[in-house]
């Protein structure tokens, strides 16, 4: 059996005109002769929607309460499209995350899938039946429904694809493909035929959020032959695969993430251990830390300044706070005014000048740098949130990636 999974994604499927395009595309699979499972994302603005509401009635609510919530937006996409397909004389079943065998673990919000049980999907497709299944989401082992982190369709989309053993794994979104940059914030950003998966996982990663980085590790680990292509055009896509033909390029793209927060703790006594116990404490609560700097303070002090995700800065502050005096800390900085810059290319790992060539374009448009950090393929800085735009299409220039 030929299977392949189409994933659509929120603005592909934001009204009843957009549902008919969408059962178009899908049913042109299925009468190529094969099997199609489709995974789709909440209509429009829906998840955000369910968010306002949610905060309406009880700001603080519980995890597993808005993961109730934020599941019925995949399941009203799942039904609305089923009876599009329908109502054109095509068989079709549509499924929820938990009906089509996902299972999670426990973290609600930003659930991991831990196995898939094909089998009620493998039937319904020996029935010939089309079937679309409810992005996003899962069931823990309490059989609680969880949810897999903003972006997660794609996951449920790469997932299903491994589980099912498809030959392609198609994300349809509202751009024909992965480009140099975000193509909304630079006019000229390039298509890229296609990319590798550690470069595609950076990118998402540092803020490209055309695809989530969770779906990129998952197809990168089981293989999964993962497309982005556009729902309304037909025109070839990009293609994310294991190795991507060596390209003179040194950067292949330029990305932002505006959701982050820089935490300093100030004047901590200059002691061993202490770098320890605040990161163990902030991995107590899950939270990942990114670029990471400590420096001299006054007298016999240091200071400590790291990143995180802007989801996590109230628990983060609120956890380092309670044992400030334990730390041996005097206060704590919290800035959320900033965004981390980055440029990505598996080709800059040996080259030298790919950093100073960045700075360069930050100093011509006059943006000042207020952190660094570097990996094998990437280089990252953090400035003002006001400048960010301005600065992905200066460094989008000066590598010429147009
Ligand atoms: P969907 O609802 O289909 O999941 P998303 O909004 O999650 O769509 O992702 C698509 C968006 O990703 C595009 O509209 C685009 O603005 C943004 N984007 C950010 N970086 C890139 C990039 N490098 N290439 C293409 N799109 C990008
Ligand atoms: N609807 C969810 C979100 O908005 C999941 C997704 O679109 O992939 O994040
Ligand atoms: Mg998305």
């Amino acid at each position: 059996m030929d299977i392949i999974v189409q994933k659509f994604g929120g603005s592909s499927v934001a009204d009843a005109k957009k549902l008919g395009n969408v059962a178009g595309r899908v049913i042109d699979a299925y009468n190529e002769g094969q099997s199609v499972v489709v995974v789709v994302s909440a209509q429009g603005d829906t998840t955000d929607d369910l968010l306002e509401k949610a905060a309406e009635v009880n700001p603080s609510a519980s995890k597993r309460e808005m993961d109730v919530l934020l599941s019925t937006g995949e399941q009203i996409s799942m039904s609305l499209l089923a009876m599009t397909i329908e109502k054109l004389g095509y068989p079709v079943v549509s499924l929820t995350g938990w009906q089509a065998g996902i299972v999670t673990n426990s973290k609600y919000g930003k659930a991991r899938i831990k196995s898939i049980n094909v089998e009620r999907i493998i039937k319904e497709l020996d029935s010939k039946r089309i079937v679309i299944v409810a992005g996003f989401q899962g069931l823990n082992k309490y059989d609680d429904i969880t949810t897999l982190g903003r972006g997660g369709s794609d996951t449920t989309a790469v997932a299903l694809a491994a589980g099912l053993h498809a030959k392609a794994c198609e994300i349809y979104t509202d751009v024909d493909g992965v480009y140099t940059a975000d193509p909304r914030i630079v006019k000229n950003a390039k298509k890229l035929n296609d990319i590798s998966y550690d470069e595609m996982l950076e990118l998402a990663s540092l803020g490209a959020n055309v695809l989530q980085n969770r779906s990129v590790e998952m197809a990168s680990k089981y293989n999964v032959k993962l497309e982005v292509k556009s729902s309304f055009e037909k025109v070839p896509g990009t293609l994310i695969k294991g190795v991507s033909k060596v390209e003179k390029m040194l950067v292949r793209g330029v990305t932002k993430d505006d959701n982050v927060v820089l935490l300093s703790l100030v004047n901590i006594e200059n002691t061993p251990g202490k770098a320890f116990k605040i990161f163990s404490m902030l991995a107590k609560e899950n939270i990942n830390v990114d670029v990471i700097l400590q420096s001299i303070g006054r007298g016999d002090t240091k200071d400590i300044t790291f990143t995180i995700d802007e989801s996590n800065a109230v628990t983060a502050v609120k956890v380092l706070n309670d044992n400030l005096s334990m730390l041996g800390a005097q206060s704590i900085e919290c800035a959320r005014n900033i965004s981390k810059v980055s440029v990505v290319g598996a080709g800059m790992a040996s080259n030298p000048g790919v950093a100073s060539l960045m700075f360069e374009a930050l100093y011509d448009v006059g943006i000042n740098i207020n952190m660094i950090s570097t990996s094998e393929i990437k280089i990252s800085v953090l400035i003002d949130q006001k400048d960010s735009e301005k600065a992905v299409r200066a460094i989008h220039d000066k590598f010429n990636l147009a």
